[in-house]
């Protein structure tokens, strides 16, 4: 019986990531849980499931029989290197993810990670933590767990490139200049993957492709020269390894998050899962498209950070959390998301990141750099 602590339980990867460990009760129990804002439906959640522990991110006033509460980001940190936990699912959205993941680590633990923001900054401090706990990482987000699961068929040398896809989100076939209006309720809205907000609005702005390009390039050791991204808008192949042969292994599985999450969690090992399962012949015909760079700056700028290094790969995280609360908060148009993210780049004197107070400050200068473009576009 493996113990399970869900971080960000009440997030979209969180409630599927708990069908999963409901659906096996002969193999997982969950352990605890955490929430950062919605306290409500957090009560709920704890009322019902009855977990051992219970975070939320600040104080609130709760009393459940058996389940012990504690507040705040130490007590995430706490609850993620818990010696009762043997699988943390890391489903906290942002770089707040950051600091449980590397205390998860080092404690040791299986971390099932859907979070990719605090891969992409954590950068080396997260593979010392993993060398340090002797942990294991396993992905999550769907391109990454199937690049995973086609990497087990060959030898790292034998590897050319791997293949991302990338569904293009609800916008790909316009044009760049028939963006400027698009409203939050349009840019979330994601033609195959329901999903948590920030996350659906990455997809539409294509800085979600981009993370994971340095995202697969964190998990899997690999330049960008090596990989490439792919629109396959029916996301059914869910990304490729192509080896030197000539030969491309792929994943497909309907766009079912349960899927990766399980995987994450039983791994070598595979068992039904609560997923429909996939009939090829009931889906239409699959298509490729290359996507162009100049048209997606998000891609563009990704490449340039992977390449860079340092605090780069911080800024356009940071840059990017932050130009997405303001969309979300009305405050800069939809492409100014893309345009912010740059700003922030040429702003940013790079430098290596040597620890996490770096990282820390980086990702506040990315954020100070997107106010003061807002700022500036306010006046215009
Ligand atoms: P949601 O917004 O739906 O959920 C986020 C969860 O994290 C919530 O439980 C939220 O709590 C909690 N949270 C938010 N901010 C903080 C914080 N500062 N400190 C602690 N907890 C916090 O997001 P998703 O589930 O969509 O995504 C989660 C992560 O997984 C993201 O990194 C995303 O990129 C990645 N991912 C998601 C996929 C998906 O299908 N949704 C697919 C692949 C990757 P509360 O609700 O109480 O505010
Ligand atoms: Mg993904």
């Amino acid at each position: 019986m493996k113990h399970v602590a869900i971080l960000g339980s009440t997030g979209s990867i969180g409630t599927q990531a708990l069908d999963v460990v409901k659906a096996h009760p002969d193999r997982f129990a969950l352990y605890g849980v955490s929430a950062h804002s919605r306290e409500d439906a957090f009560l709920a959640l704890v009322q019902a499931e009855r977990p051992r522990r219970a975070v939320f991110s600040r104080p609130i006033n709760a009393a459940v029989p058996g389940v012990a509460f504690s507040f705040g980001e130490e007590a995430l940190c706490d609850l993620a290197a818990d010696p009762q936990v043997d699988i943390v699912v890391l489903a906290v959205s942002g770089i707040a993810a950051l600091m449980p993941l590397l205390a998860a680590l080092r404690a040791g633990k299986r971390v099932a990670i859907a979070n990719k923001e605090s891969l992409v900054c954590g950068g080396d401090l997260v593979r010392e933590a993993l060398r340090q706990g002797g942990g294991e990482l396993l992905p999550v987000d769907s391109e990454q767990s199937a690049i995973f699961q086609c990497l087990q068929n060959g030898r790292r040398e034998e590897v050319e490139k791997l293949i991302l896809t990338a569904s293009g989100g609800p916008f790909f076939q316009r044009k760049r200049e028939e963006l400027k209006d698009i409203t939050p309720a349009q840019a979330v809205k994601h033609p195959t993957w329901s999903m948590g907000r920030k996350i659906s609005l990455d997809s539409a702005t294509l800085m979600n492709k981009g993370l994971e390009v340095m995202e697969a390039a964190r998990l899997f050791g690999f330049s960008g020269d090596e990989i490439d991204v792919l629109i396959h808008p029916q996301s059914l192949i869910h990304s490729m390894v192509a080896y030197r042969d000539g030969t491309v292994m792929a994943n497909l599985s309907r766009a079912d998050m349960r899927l990766p999450i399980q995987y994450a969690m039983t791994y070598p090992e595979r068992v039904p899962s609560p997923a429909r399962p996939l009939k090829l012949y009931e889906q239409p015909s699959l298509t490729f498209i290359r996507p162009d760079m100049d048209r997606f700056p998000a891609l563009k700028m990704a490449y340039f950070c992977l390449k860079a290094g340092g605090g780069c790969p911080v800024v356009y995280n940071g840059a990017n959390e932050r130009a997405a609360e303001l969309f979300f908060a009305g405050e800069l148009g939809f492409l100014e998301i893309e345009e912010s993210v740059a700003y922030a780049l040429d702003g940013f004197v790079n430098r290596p990141m040597t620890g996490l107070d770096d990282i820390l400050a980086a990702d506040g200068e990315a954020r100070r750099l997107v106010d003061a473009f807002q700022r500036t576009r306010s006046f215009t």
